[in-house]
Formats: C-alpha cells, sequence, structure tokens
C-alpha cells in the first residue's frame, strides 16, 4: 500500500533523513516516534507528496509520488503539523472545498463534507468561521479535511495537538472505522502513549534514522521481557544496601521506597544472568528474608526513551571520533580550525 524506499533529505550540509526504507500494509496503524527534531516532519511531508526528497522514493498503492503525483494525492490524506486552514472560510465551505481538490464537485463533494463532520463529530460548527473556533475544533476540522473521501493512505503529524481527552477518544474512533476501511495510517508523536494503543506497527526514529521497526507485539516481545523484579526485604535501608552492593556490578539496583511495614522496596533489572540465587545466598547470610517478590514489567515507553539514550550515546561516540580525526588534521597541517565547527 505504502512503500517508502531510501528517502534522504538534507537541509544545506545538516542531514535531516538518512536512507529511511520501510512498508505499509493496508488497513495497517503504524506509529511514527520520535523525539523533537527526529526527522518524523520531515519524512512526512515527501511522503505526502509535499516536499521532494534529496534522494529515495514513495510508492502510494503502486503510484509514485514524484512521476504519478495527481493520481497518488488523490488517494492519500495528510493533516501537516501545522495545518493550512482559512479563518475565512465556514467549516462547511471549506470542507467542501477540500472535497473539490481531491475531485468531489458539487453533490459528492457536500455529501463528502457532511460524511467527515459526522465522523469528527463537528457538525454543530458547520456554519461557524474556521478562524473562530477552539485550537481543539480546529485541529477536528484539519482531521475532518485530511479524510475526506475515505483515502487509502493517511498520514497524520502530531494529530492529537489541542484534542483534550473526549477529543482524543472520537479520534480514535474516527482512526478504527478507517482502518476498517482498508485505509493504511501513518500517524506520528514523541509521545508513545499517545499512539501506541491504536497503532499496530512501530517505527522508532532518532536524528533522521530508523532506529527501531517491528509490529507492537514484536516491541513487547522483544523488549518487555527484559524486565526485571521488585523486592521487599523488612529492613533498614543500610542493612539492605549491605547485601545488595555485591550485586551492582552484575544488575542494575534502585531504592524505590519504603514499604508499609518500614522495611525496603528495591528494584533490580537489567541483568545478563539469573542474579537470583546469589540474592538468596547474600540475604539469608545476613540474616535477612525477602518479604515480597513481584515481577517488574518495563514499560513501552521505558524500552522507547532506552532506544533513544542508546541512539544518542552511539551518535556522541561518532561525533566524538570525528572531530578527533579533524583535530589530528589541523595538527598536521591538512584543514584549519574551521573545520571543527
Ligand atoms: P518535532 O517533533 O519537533 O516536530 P520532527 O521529528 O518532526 O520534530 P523535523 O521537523 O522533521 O523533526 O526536523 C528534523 C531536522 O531537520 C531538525 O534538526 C530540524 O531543525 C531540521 N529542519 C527541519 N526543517 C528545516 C528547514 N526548512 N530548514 C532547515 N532545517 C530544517
Amino acid at each position: 500500500m505504502l512503500e517508502v524506499k531510501n528517502i534522504k533529505k538534507l537541509y544545506g550540509d545538516q542531514t535531516a533523513l538518512s536512507a529511511m526504507s520501510f512498508n505499509a500494509a493496508e488497513g495497517r496503524i503504524v506509529g511514527f516516534l520520535g523525539p523533537n527534531g527526529a526527522g518524523k516532519t520531515t519524512a512526512l511531508s515527501i511522503i505526502s507528496g509535499y516536499m521532494e526528497p534529496t534522494a529515495g522514493s514513495v510508492r502510494v498503492c503502486g503510484f509514485d509520488i514524484a512521476k504519478e503525483r495527481k493520481q497518488a494525492m488523490r488517494i492519500m490524506g495528510y493533516l501537516p503539523e501545522n495545518p493550512p486552514l482559512y479563518p475565512e472560510m465556514t467549516v462547511m465551505e471549506y470542507l467542501r472545498f477540500v472535497a473539490g481538490l481531491k475531485g468531489f464537485a458539487g453533490k459528492k463533494g457536500a455529501l463528502e463534507a457532511c460524511n467527515v463532520m459526522k465522523l469528527t463529530d463537528i457538525v454543530p460548527e458547520k456554519e461557524k468561521l474556521i478562524g473562530q473556533l477552539s485550537k481543539g475544533t480546529k485541529q477536528r476540522v484539519a482531521i475532518a479535511g485530511a479524510i475526506v473521501g475515505t483515502p487509502k493512505v493517511l498520514l497524520l503529524d502530531e494529530p492529537s495537538n489541542g484534542l483534550d481527552p473526549g477529543q482524543t477518544a472520537g479520534f480514535k474512533k474516527v482512526l478504527k472505522n478507517l482502518k476498517e476501511s482498508g485505509t493504511t495510517i501513518v500517524i506520528s508523536s514523541h509521545i508513545l502513549s499517545q499512539i501506541s494503543a491504536v497503532c499496530d506497527d512501530m517505527l522508532v526514529i532518532n536524528r533522521g534514522r530508523l532506529i527501531a521497526a517491528g509490529t507492537k507485539e514484536y516491541f513487547e516481545k522483544k523488549f518487555l521481557k527484559e524486565a526485571g523484579f521488585l523486592i521487599d526485604i523488612p529492613a533498614e535501608a543500610s542493612e539492605c544496601e549491605r547485601v545488595l552492593s555485591p550485586l551492582k556490578p552484575l544488575c542494575n539496583v534502585r531504592f524505590v521506597g519504603k514499604t508499609a511495614t518500614g522495611g525496603c522496596t528495591y528494584s533490580l533489572n537489567d541483568y545478563k544472568t539469573d542474579i537470583k540465587k546469589q540474592l538468596f545466598e547474600n540475604i539469608a547470610n545476613e540474616g535477612l528474608y525477602i518479604e515480597r517478590l513481584a515481577p517488574s514489567m518495563k514499560s513501552l515507553e521505558e524500552v522507547y526513551l532506552g532506544m533513544i539514550e542508546a541512539s544518542e550515546a552511539e551518535f556522541e561516540k561518532a561525533q566524538k571520533r570525528v572531530r578527533r580525526i579533524k583535530t589530528e588534521m589541523i595538527e598536521k597541517g591538512e584543514s584549519d580550525e574551521n573545520d571543527l565547527l
């Protein structure tokens, strides 16, 4: 349905996207996740046909976005991060205008406008000027515009911007309806919880690169099992520290808080080998015992943040390498200081 192949974007000499590729199948909701500045907006602008890539190609239902732009855009919906709404138009006028652009003229256009207003719950606003609407309602008008004609592929850049919890719940229903009618949806956010509830697949990007991709189940199976466990020890923190310190080179030991009975709760995770045997021995040797042991699951949010952290560390390492090489070149007189900037 959607094929993105090696898309790359340079702004001057800054690489905003480097060779990004992915496919999205019919009726799938793909979460496009990454921190601010990761390249989500750039990628979606290219996929939507609004921006030309420096290299690479995009196919929408087989249509090449560069060579068959008109055909591709007719079957695609796009909600940009800052939707260009016309404040002097009424909601109805605007949606009929958008319907016209997508090839729905006259009565057909009016029907399409009414349909998307119902889906996004903005019928009572239809005669109001867009400029007079609240932020959340403006965003729903923009979403309505993006789904005119039930697109085959729908691209949504931070769609929850400005929506309150009730409107967000309504928006999720809209996504569900579209998915059921076979629409492929790509939805970007820097907040995992905003999309993890609705997406089937996840693409994690940082600094213009895809750093992880797969179904949501793949992420859950692969990463959530890396969790550790929580223990309650009915003893003072100093005593607990004494038995847990020898485990610190083997795993991450963290004080969580005091228990209701005055003991301490610790979390132990990120261990490479099973540490339970040593833990039980250490505790018994000190004459202590474990009051409660419970598995602790890493949340998907922690997994996502961990990935971004690891990717940042890798980037820093590469940067340091480049600076070292440049410094050596300056010292040898093969380059000048400007190259370090
Ligand atoms: P956000 O979540 O903050 O919207 P994003 O993931 O959508 O971020 P982009 O807006 O695509 O990220 O930006 C990716 C990188 O490209 C950033 O470093 C940004 O500063 C840069 N960039 C984006 N647009 C331009 C532009 N028109 N000219 C120069 N640099 C740009």
